[in-house]
C-alpha cells in the first residue's frame, strides 16, 4: 500500500485516548480479513468528516475499513469497560471492536472512528470478535434513521464484507462496520474505573471525559458535579426523544449508555408500530426489563449507577457525596418529563403551555392503546387531518378527544397554519418499520442487492420532508400472528 495516498484520503487521526492510564485500554490491531469488499459508504458523512469519498471507495479505503491496513499515526486499541447487563454487573470491554483513532473534522470536532467486527481482543471472552453482515447493515440503517429524525446517535460510515464466513446458528457472511461516535465513553467505562482503578485513574478518566464533552464544567466550583448534572440532562433529553418517536433500544445495559448523550449500540432495537408501553422486541428480554414504557426509568437506574462511580470525586466526605449525587438523580424525572411534554405539545401543534395539556396527551395515548392504533401514523393523521378507517378514528371517544384538541388549539395565538407546520416538523412521515428493514436486509444479505436498502436510507434521511415518495413507506403490515423478534447482533 502506498502510504502517500493516506493524507489525500483526508484522515486526520489523533489518539487522545492513549493519554489515559494503561488500565483503560489495550493496544491491538484489527485482525486482517481475507477479501474485503465495500458494500455501503455514507458519502455525506464521509464528506462532513473531511474524507475523500472517491479515494475511500478505492482499494486503500476499503483496506482501512476492513482493518487490513492501519493508518499512519493511528494507535488502534480496544477499550476496557464494565457494565450492568440486565441488572448483573460484569467486566466487558471491546470484544469485537477496535478504536482506530479520533478524526479531527474540518468543522473542528473530534469523533471516534471504530471498526466493529474487527477480530478478537483481550476482552473477547468466548466470542470470536466478528460480526455478521445483517446486523451491521441493520445498525447502519437504524442509526442513520435516528440521525434523520434529529436524535443524537452514533453514525455509520461504511460496511465492508470480509470474504470470510462467521459461524452463528448457521454460517453467515462476515462484515465490519465503521462506526463514528462523539466518543465511546460509557457509564460502563466509569464502572470499570470505580471497580478496578484507583482514585487517580478515576479522576483521570473523569477529567478526560470532561475535556472531551463538557469543557464548561472546568469553569464551575465543582466540575465533577457539573459533569454529572450534564450527563443526566443529556440522557433525560435523549430518552424523551426515543419515546417521542417510539424507539425501543432493547438492551439498555449500562455499557450501552454513552456519556456524550448519543444513542449507541444498535442491537435488538426496533420501532414500535401499535402504541403499547409493554412493547418488547428483543428475544433475550424475556422479563420486559427494557420495554418501551420502562425506558425512562431504566435511564434513571443507569444514571444512579453512574453517579455512584463519581462519589469519591464529588466531595471529601462520602455522606456529603451521596447527598449531592442523590440530589442530582432526583432531578432526572422532571427533566425527562419536561422534555417529553414539550415534544408531545409540538407533535400536537401546541405552542404555549396549559396545565391541562398533560391530560390531553395522556388521553390520546390511552385511546391509542385501547384501539391498538399505530403510534407514528396516528400523529401523521392528525398532522394532515386525514383519517383512515382505523378503529380509533371511528370511535366516539376519539371524536370527543379531537374536539377537545381543536378547542385547545383555538386557545393559542398561533394560526392553524402555524400549528400544521409545527406538526409537520415534529411528526415523521415514516420510521424504519421492521418489515421494511427486514426486506432491505434480506435483499442485501441473500442477493447482494443493495438497491432496496439505498432507497430506504434515502427516504429515511429526511423524515420531516413529507415527500410523496415517502408515503409508500408509511403503511403498516397486517398484524402477524407471530410477533416481531429481534436478536442481539453477535
Ligand atoms: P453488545 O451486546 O454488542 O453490547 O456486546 C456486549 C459485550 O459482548 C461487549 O463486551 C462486546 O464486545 C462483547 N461481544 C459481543 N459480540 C462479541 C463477539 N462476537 N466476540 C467477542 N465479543 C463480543
Ligand atoms: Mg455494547
Amino acid at each position: 500500500m502506498a502510504s502517500g495516498t493516506l493524507g489525500d484520503m483526508g484522515w486526520e487521526l489523533d489518539n487522545s485516548y492513549t493519554q489515559l492510564p494503561e488500565r483503560f485500554y489495550t493496544s491491538i490491531k484489527p485482525t486482517p480479513v481475507r477479501s474485503p469488499k465495500l458494500v455501503i459508504l455514507n458519502d455525506s458523512l464521509a464528506t462532513a468528516l473531511g474524507l475523500n469519498v472517491e479515494l475511500l471507495k478505492k482499494d486503500g479505503g476499503v483496506q482501512i475499513f476492513a482493518g487490513n491496513m492501519v493508518l499512519r499515526g493511528s494507535i488502534p486499541l480496544a477499550q476496557a469497560y464494565a457494565g450492568h447487563q440486565f441488572g448483573y454487573f460484569t467486566m466487558l470491554g471491546d470484544g469485537r471492536a477496535v478504536l482506530i483513532g479520533e478524526q479531527r473534522t474540518p468543522s473542528g470536532t473530534r469523533v471516534d472512528i471504530q471498526l466493529k467486527g474487527s477480530g478478537r481482543t483481550p476482552y473477547s471472552r468466548r466470542g470470536d470478535g466478528r460480526a455478521t453482515l445483517g446486523p451491521m447493515l441493520r445498525e447502519y440503517i437504524i442509526s442513520e434513521a435516528m440521525h434523520g429524525l434529529g436524535i443524537p446517535t452514533t453514525r455509520s460510515l461504511a460496511v465492508v464484507t470480509t470474504g470470510e464466513t462467521v459461524i452463528r446458528e448457521s454460517e453467515l457472511p462476515g462484515a465490519v462496520l465503521t462506526r463514528v461516535a462523539a466518543s465511546h465513553l460509557r457509564v460502563g467505562t466509569f464502572q470499570f474505573a470505580a471497580n478496578w482503578g484507583n482514585l487517580d485513574e478515576l479522576r483521570a478518566l473523569a477529567d478526560y471525559t470532561i475535556q472531551r464533552h463538557f469543557t464548561q464544567a472546568f469553569d464551575t466550583d465543582n466540575p465533577y458535579l457539573s459533569f454529572l448534572r450534564e450527563v443526566i440532562r443529556r440522557q433525560a433529553v435523549l430518552i424523551a426523544k426515543w419515546q417521542l418517536v417510539g424507539f425501543i433500544h432493547g438492551v439498555m445495559n449500562t455499557d450501552n449508555m454513552s456519556l456524550s448523550g448519543e444513542t449507541i449500540d444498535y442491537g435488538p432495537c426496533a420501532f414500535m408500530n401499535e402504541y403499547d408501553p409493554q412493547t418488547v422486541f428483543s428475544s433475550i428480554d424475556t422479563g420486559g426489563r427494557y420495554a418501551y414504557g420502562n425506558q425512562p426509568a431504566i435511564g434513571e437506574w443507569n444514571l444512579a449507577r453512574f453517579a455512584e462511580t463519581l462519589l469519591p470525586l464529588l466531595a471529601d466526605e462520602e455522606k456529603e457525596a451521596i447527598k449531592i449525587a442523590e440530589n442530582e438523580i432526583f432531578k432526572y424525572a422532571a427533566i425527562y418529563q419536561d422534555s417529553w411534554l414539550s415534544g408531545m405539545r409540538s407533535k400536537l401543534g401546541i405552542f404555549n403551555q396549559e396545565a391541562e395539556d398533560e391530560s390531553l396527551i395522556e388521553e390520546l395515548l390511552r385511546l391509542m392503546e385501547i384501539y391498538r392504533a399505530d403510534y407514528t401514523n396516528t400523529f401523521l393523521a392528525l398532522t394532515f387531518d386525514e383519517f383512515n378507517d382505523a378503529p380509533l378514528f371511528a370511535s366516539d371517544e376519539f371524536k370527543h378527544w379531537y374536539d377537545r384538541w381543536l378547542l385547545r388549539l383555538g386557545r393559542q395565538a398561533e394560526s392553524k397554519a402555524g400549528s400544521h407546520q409545527l406538526m409537520r416538523n415534529s411528526n415523521p412521515a415514516l420510521i424504519p418499520r421492521n418489515h421494511l428493514v427486514e426486506e432491505a436486509l434480506e435483499k442485501a444479505v441473500k442477493n447482494e442487492d443493495y438497491d432496496v436498502m439505498e432507497r430506504l436510507l434515502d427516504v429515511l434521511s429526511k423524515p420531516f420532508a413529507h415527500l410523496p415518495k415517502q408515503a409508500a413507506y408509511a403503511s403498516v403490515p397486517e398484524q402477524s400472528s407471530c410477533p416481531y423478534r429481534t436478536f442481539c447482533g453477535t
